[in-house]
């Protein structure tokens, strides 16, 4: 089965296109600046990727160009769009209604636009990458996966804030998490790697990119995890401040004038790595100017190592203790010096990095010393994968149901 995999963000539409039976990438691509005049649309796969300038009003056009180059041209990974048998898309919020991937229907829709308020930009960008591909592939069957489903396990002690009850009631102000198909991902690769049931184990997840997240998945189920309401909450990341006092939150907007959503701009575009250092979100820019005696670039290093620190204790002790640490995505799949910083002085709780296997490049690997107690396992994530599973996993659930359908595209019709 083909399944189209699509990520659409406020300004941008991402793509893959995966043969899940194969586990086979067959082509991907991306389409930025939607709606402005500088948009332009890549895609191929890695040589044969190719930048096209096109004009693209809305999410619409974007679509309509990103079928026409997986139907032809030099890159293109199909013959005809009946070659593609599904639609797998990618949701930031699904609040307390859906605790799993679900096909895509027209209620589902509408608590996909009812969540919208928790994620303003995603959800309403999501509406409007489903409504692009129920035009131009009326016939395809579409899963929708969530970002948050993962956490639905999460008891109510984790999940509620300590603020006034009525808030939750009529706000649903509560924990949702975010990253959570990546969380899922790495717990099941990781327990793969270890060649254990995912049941027997207990897991601390470190999602650290750009965007970092953390989550305790006890026995297989989410405990506890570092994002919050919002994608704000947690460690600290690129641009995000992550958790501070919140008393600092009406402080700052009274004494520099700001308005809520100019704090908000602050809180998620200028803090983190890039407020500190002054320099970049990018943490290698960050570390190359740490070598050089930048002192802020060293102490926002720091802060980011220390950050995940503590987390990495406080989940050991939600759990009672851990088996593995799996890292993943740009940082922690790639700088050895922030795992090395982030592991120094774990020892007495077990923890012991081996610094030859650190330094080490490679795909799934452990890194952790023989004689850690608790593994350290890296995982490149793929969330496109997972969707691309979950809509396979779906569409097969429901083929098989209805009695004399053969054709997954059959049972919207
Ligand atoms: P992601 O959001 O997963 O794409 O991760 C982006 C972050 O990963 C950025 O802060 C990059 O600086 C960081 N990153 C990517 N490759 C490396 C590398 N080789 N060494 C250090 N950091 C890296």
């Amino acid at each position: 089965m083909n399944v189209l995999v699509i990520n659409a963000g406020s300004s941008s539409l991402k793509y893959q296109l995966l043969n899940v039976e194969r586990q086979e990438l067959l082509a991907k691509g991306i389409c930025e600046r939607v709606g402005s005049a500088e948009s332009f649309h890549k895609h191929g796969l890695d040589e044969n990727e190719r930048v096209i300038d096109a004009h693209m009003a809305d999410h619409d056009d974007a679509m309509a160009l990103v079928l026409e180059s997986l139907t032809s041209g030099p890159a293109k990974a199909v013959d005809s769009l009946a070659e593609i048998d599904a639609v797998g898309h990618r949701i930031v919020q699904g609040g307390k209604y859906f605790d799993r991937s679900v096909l895509i229907d027209e209620d589902v829709v509408a608590k996909i636009d009812e969540l919208a308020e928790l994620a303003p930009l995603h959800n309403k960008a999501a509406l409007m990458g489903i409504r692009a591909c129920q035009k131009h592939m009326p016939d395809v069957p579409m899963v929708a996966v969530f970002d948050t489903s993962f956490f639905q396990t999460l008891p109510p002690k984790a999940y509620m804030y300590p603020l006034p009850y009525e808030l939750y009631e009529k706000y649903a102000i509560r924990k949702y998490g975010a990253h959570g198909t990546s969380h899922r991902y790495i717990s099941e690769r990781a327990a793969a790697v270890l060649d254990e049931p995912i049941d027997e184990l207990k897991l601390i997840t470190c999602h650290l990119g750009n965007g970092c997240s953390i989550s305790a998945i006890d026995h297989g189920v989410a405990v506890d995890t570092s994002m919050g309401l919002t994608p704000l909450d947690g460690l600290m990341m690129g641009t995000r401040c992550g958790a501070i006092d919140p008393a600092i939150v009406p402080f700052v907007m009274e004494h520099e004038g700001l308005s809520p959503a100019e704090m908000n701009d602050l809180m998620n575009k200028k803090s983190g790595l890039l407020g500190i250092s002054g320099i970049s979100n990018d943490l290698r820019s960050v570390r190359d100017a740490s070598e050089k005696g930048d002192e802020r670039a060293m102490l926002a290093y720091d802060m980011y190592s220390n950050s995940v620190k503590k987390y990495i204790g406080q989940y050991i002790a939600v759990m009672g203790g851990v088996d593995a640490i799996v890292l993943t995505a740009g940082v922690g799949e790639n700088c050895e010096k922030m795992r090395r910083l982030i592991f120094t002085g774990l020892q007495p709780l077990g923890i012991i990095l081996d610094e030859e296997k650190n330094r080490q490049r490679g795909f799934e690997r452990e890194i952790s010393a023989d004689s850690s107690q608790v593994k350290i396992i890296i995982i490149p994530t793929n969330e496109e994968y997972m969707i691309a599973r979950d809509t396979y996993e779906i569409i097969h659930e429901r083929v098989g149901m209805e009695d004399g359908v053969h054709d997954a595209a059959e049972i919207l019709m």
